[in-house]
């Protein structure tokens, strides 16, 4: 099966100004809203991930909290801490969005 996971956290947090801020949280909650349809019609399970999970400074490796943070930790694009395991920000994301998505589901808290 197929699944989508989505995190819609920290677009809202780089925005600057309060009108760009908005719109850009209206324009990001129509396209959540329409590929959540999207998903539905096609049988899809769509899990939404919580703003506030850290997709970024989790570890994928194991699960410390180390990797950047904060606005600074936006520059750092690729790192190496404690355990030895060095990740790319984005693929080491992609996986903790696509297992918090899958623990979604598994805890039944998705729409399948
Ligand atoms: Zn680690």
């Amino acid at each position: 099966m197929v699944r989508f996971a989505v995190e819609f956290d920290q677009l809202r947090g780089l925005s600057r100004g309060r009108a760009a801020k908005s719109v850009q949280d209206a324009s990001l909650g129509r396209f959540l809203d329409r590929l959540e349809s999207k998903a539905r019609r096609a049988g899809r399970t769509f899990a939404k991930v919580d703003r506030y999970f850290p997709s970024t400074r989790l570890c994928s490796a194991c699960g410390a909290l180390t990797g950047p943070q904060g606005l600074d930790g936006l520059k750092v694009r690729r790192w190496r801490r404690g355990c030895g395991a060095e990740h790319d920000r984005d693929a080491n994301a992609e996986i903790n969005i696509r297992r918090e998505g899958q623990r979604l589901v598994a805890a039944g808290q998705a729409d399948t």
